[in-house]
């Protein structure tokens, strides 16, 4: 006989972990602090409580959320299950009943034979098979122990997202490649310039635009040298022009001269389809930043493949940390989640079916797991964990994170289209083949 699977959370991944073992017929212990200690953006008892939006995004088929969902139904997601049975009015997008969609996973867990539910904080790590899902806000005698195993410069505790943009919609037309003072490889950057009055028009409307109001236990606690892009405009109208959208080093090949300001786009993949805004990451609503971002002119028709955010959020190096099997490297203690360095509830969902699968098939059958493709949702999400980076951060679900499409599509709908079309055809054959 061997020993149940203790899953440390029963917030949306360790609720899926649960769920996908029990109905393999594994027994799990599923440990969950709350309602006796809460966190401090959780109100109730209940398991996969969404802390804030009551929103998974986008369900079209050619949104990659949408293609995620698609493919957590297919691994019988009880997410899934809950959020489409207490669907609210939200038009492309699947928004639920929280209280509904919570309860409903707290009684379907609760009633499962093979799960026994522990009300308790874990303070230590039990020995394997574990799988830690404790999510943004995990407790700190937790932290703490996971500081011994995997060290202290591997944990974080607030990110800075900054937006990503589908290269095919930067206006490369004004904007140049290079590096300041040709350092790198001497192009390495997209520079998107601005005059004078485009920079000063821009610092106007992105002090004014609308901004996510800090939750009580994030003031004041960001670090000086990550500032949101809107804060530090707020210090001065050429705080921005001296700081991330500095033109020095820069002379734009139209003019032959110095920049009154750039904005730096970086590599956000290999293939070069997605580009990072260097410095941008932002407190702005997702409406606002589209509209102020596209102000900046090389921007004024950009595709964001992903908003900037800020929050504070408790999350691992994933590439230095994880191994393939989100185990951490030497140990068979596995993480699943928004601590792996996932952002979002439907992509937190996801990496607990997975950590569920993969803890099946090593340490129940000895086999080794079938990763899927980076072609689908799953495996580009679980890619994103091992691409290592300078500044690794959160990611949710785009497309930038997809093995791009084996020739370049111009049109925006085509394009989708055939990732949607590509990631569901290669999820199937994945879980025929996979054993899942
Ligand atoms: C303030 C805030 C707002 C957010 N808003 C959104 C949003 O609008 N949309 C979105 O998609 N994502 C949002 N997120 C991210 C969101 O938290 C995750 O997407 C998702 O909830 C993470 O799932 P998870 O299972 O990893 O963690 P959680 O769902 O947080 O689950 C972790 C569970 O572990 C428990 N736990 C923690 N420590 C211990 C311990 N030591 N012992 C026992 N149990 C423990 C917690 O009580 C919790 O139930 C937000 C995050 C924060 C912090």
């Amino acid at each position: 006989m061997k020993s149940p699977v203790k899953i440390i959370g029963a917030g949306l991944a360790g609720s899926e972990a649960a769920w996908y073992l029990a109905r393999k017929g594994i027994s799990v212990e599923l440990y969950e602090m709350r309602p006796g200690k809460l966190t401090p953006a959780h109100k109730t008892g209940y398991f996969s409580e969404l802390v804030c939006s009551n929103s998974f995004r986008s369900d079209s088929e050619t949104s990659a959320p949408g293609i995620l969902k698609r493919e957590m139904r297919m691994m019988n997601s009880i997410v899934m299950e809950a959020g489409d049975r207490y669907r609210v009015p939200a038009g492309q997008s699947l928004a639920v009943d929280r209280e509904k969609f919570s309860k409903y996973i707290t009684e379907k867990l609760s009633s499962m034979p093979e799960i026994k539910i522990i009300k308790t904080e874990v303070t230590e790590i039990p020995s394997p098979p574990v799988i830690i899902a404790t999510g943004p806000l995990t407790s700190e005698p937790l932290v703490e122990e996971l500081k011994k195993i995997i060290g202290e410069k591997f944990i974080y505790f607030y990110d800075a997202i900054a937006p990503i943009v589908d290269a095919d919609t930067v206006d490369m037309s004004r904007a140049f490649w290079a590096s300041r003072y040709n350092k790198g490889e001497g192009a390495d950057y997209i520079n998107c310039p601005l005059t004078e009055e485009e920079y000063k028009n821009f610092v106007r409307e992105l002090m004014k635009a609308e901004k996510f109001p800090y939750h009580e236990f994030e003031k004041g606690k960001h670090f000086e040298g990550c500032l949101p892009i809107e804060e530090m405009a707020e210090r001065g109208i050429d705080v921005l022009a001296h700081g991330p959208m500095k033109p020095v080093g820069l002379v734009d090949p139209r003019t032959g001269k110095r920049p009154y300001a750039v904005v730096q786009l970086r590599k956000e993949n290999r293939e070069g389809t997605a580009f990072n805004i260097v410095g941008f990451q932002t407190k702005l609503t997702y409406p606002e930043q589209k509209r102020v971002f596209r102000m900046i002119p090389c921007l004024k028709n950009a595709e964001f493949l992903r908003y900037g955010s800020m929050h504070r959020n408790t999350y691992i190096n994933a590439p230095e940390v994880l191994d393939q099997f989100l185990r951490i490297k030497g140990t068979e203690i596995m993480l699943a989640g928004q601590i792996t360095g996932v952002e979002g509830y439907i992509e937190s969902a996801t990496t607990g079916i997975m950590a569920g699968y993969f803890v099946r098939k090593l340490h129940f059958e000895g086999k080794e797991p079938l990763i899927p493709p980076d072609t689908t949702a799953t495996g580009a999400l679980l890619s994103h964990l091992r691409k290592k980076s300078e500044n690794f951060q959160p990611s949710n679900i785009n497309f930038g994170l997809f093995a791009p499409l084996p020739r370049r599509v111009k049109n925006k709908l085509k394009k989708k289209q055939l990732y949607s079309e590509r990631a569901l055809k290669d999820f199937r054959k994945w879980l025929n083949k996979s054993g899942f």
